[in-house]
């Protein structure tokens, strides 16, 4: 019988261990604090071995042991690391399931490798629902030690088409780094399904049936995706105090854990435009600023214009899909330059298959993503492809009409905008950069290239 030890029994901790349970493994859980662990004890029916210290815990696994943590990023992890380091012996498995910053797991795979022990920072997604039945798991670290271990996450992941959607993806924090971005691409798609929401509720004058309606028609063929589907049901849900809609007694302000902040930082680290997810971001940070109330009383809503509301949706619909595209290529791009950064040899289709299911980002785009890697390993990006490129070509006027009946109409639209802020950065060929190359050495003498001539020059700008 595979034994696992799982310290952290919190919301994702205990619904993975009843998960092995499932898969018939032996599970040794500990949790710090000591009624959390009794209470999941009961819950879960004596069926695991409660161990009420980390040395119970090590005690209770065979070696090599193999333990998981699941606690909260950041310090609890070090802190955790400290303390359970000295009873292991060398060979034993350490695999931290949390949302840990992927240069965090680099050093603390140097760490604990330099202590002898094989360490795994190992993306989980799929929320507590997924942890249970089966999430989407990313794993880096390791690549001496033998992946004997991978069926442990193999049995428990999500399944498509009876292939396990969790794999090993290379070294250091590459699997943590790869959660980081499908969390950033999860912001984004999120945020441009809440922006079709408003669009339809404010332009279209849809209310949350019809649009949980609409919603529900997209969610098929290649627009088929879980987001989709929850939004759908999500605007169906009625209050139970007042039979209306659940969801317009639900405070409009969001938070976030911290992934979607590192990844947003990761893309200009990396000089690489992620501008929907940096918006998707920064849309949650504003919907929690205080002067919103002020500034909302100050500015009413520009006067409604009369538009044809079928028609209208159908217009969201394509941008929305082109907003979807553009999110995934910047995610995907991301993943791209820093695999070639860190030599971490990233195969993109391997991570598309972690996402067909399991995960928050799964979607009919995602396989299709994976088959366009598939196709060409050595593609640059999604946007060289003839398939993503017809699709820009078949929805970006659609993007262009909403976006600017969004504009006229004042309501947030941001990923939106920044979709055709990047789509029409790409496609003009005059961009104005050389005015800001001109402007650059007029005050700091930075020098310019000209067309015409090779090399760099000054100009003398106030002769
Ligand atoms: P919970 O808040 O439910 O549980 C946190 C767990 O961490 C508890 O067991 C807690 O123990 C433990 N913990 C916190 N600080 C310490 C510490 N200093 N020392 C020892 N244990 C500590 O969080 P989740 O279960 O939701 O999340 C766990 C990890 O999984 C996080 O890294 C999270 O980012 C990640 N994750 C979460 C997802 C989700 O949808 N919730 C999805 C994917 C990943 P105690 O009971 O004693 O406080």
């Amino acid at each position: 019988m595979k034994s696992i030890g799982v310290i952290g029994l919190g919301v994702m901790g205990k619904n993975i261990a009843l998960n092995f349970l499932d898969h018939k493994m032996e599970v040794v859980g500990y949790n710090r604090t000591k009624s959390v662990t009794e209470e999941f004890l009961q819950e879960a029916h004596g069926k695991f071995k409660p161990a009420y210290s980390l040395e119970e815990l090590v005690k209770q696994l065979p070696s090599p042991r193999k333990i998981l943590l699941m606690v909260s990023s950041g310090e609890a992890t070090d802190s955790i690391l400290k303390e359970l380091s000295p009873k292991l012996n060398p060979g034993d498995f350490i695999f931290d399931g949390g949302n840990s910053y992927y240069k965090d797991t680099n050093r603390r795979e140097k760490e604990m490798k330099a202590l002898g022990f094989h360490y795994y920072g190992v993306g989980i997604s799929g929320g507590a629902k997924g942890a249970r039945f089966g999430p989407s798991i990313m794993i880096g670290g390791d690549q001496i030690a033998s992946l004997e271990f991978m069926d442990l996450f193999q049995e428990i992941a999500a399944q498509f088409n009876g292939e396990a959607c969790c794999d090993y993806l290379g070294p250091q924090g590459v699997g943590h780094y790869v959660k980081m971005v499908h969390n950033g691409i999860e912001y984004a798609d999120m945020q441009l399904i809440v922006e079709a929401y408003l669009l339809l509720k404010k332009v279209g004058r849809f209310n949350n049936q019809k649009i949980a309606e609409i919603f529900e028609s997209w969610n098929q063929g290649k627009s088929k995706s879980y987001l989709l589907e929850i939004s759908s049901k999500i605007l169906k849900e009625k209050d139970e105090k007042t039979g209306l809609s659940l969801v317009d007694f639900i405070k409009d302000k969001a938070s976030q854990k911290g992934t979607g902040k590192w990844v947003s930082i990761e893309s200009i680290e990396q000089e690489v435009n992620a501008s929907l997810i940096i918006s998707a971001y920064q849309s949650r940070v504003t919907s929690n600023d205080p002067r919103r109330i002020i500034v909302s009383q100050q500015l009413p809503d520009p006067k409604g214009r009369d538009i044809d509301s079928i028609v209208f949706a159908q217009e969201v619909k394509k941008a929305y899909y082109l907003g979807k595209v553009l999110a995934y290529t910047q995610g995907f791009d991301l993943m791209k330059d820093a695999s070639e950064k860190y030599q971490w040899n990233l195969d993109l289709a391997k991570v598309a298959s972690v996402f067909r299911s399991g995960c928050i980002i799964q979607s009919a785009l995602v396989e299709t993503i994976m088959g366009l890697y598939q196709k060409n390993k050595n593609l640059r990006s999604l946007m060289e492809e003839e398939l993503i490129l017809t699709e820009i070509k078949d929805k970006v006027q659609s993007l262009r009409v909403v976006t600017s009946m969004a504009v006229l109409q004042g309501v947030p639209t941001g990923c939106f905008q920044s979709a055709l802020g990047f789509m029409e950065q790409l496609r003009n060929v005059h961009v104005g950069a050389n005015l800001i190359q001109a402007q650059r050495d007029y005050f700091g003498s930075h020098r310019f290239e000209r067309i015409d001539e090779e090399g760099e020059i000054h100009h003398e700008w106030e002769n």
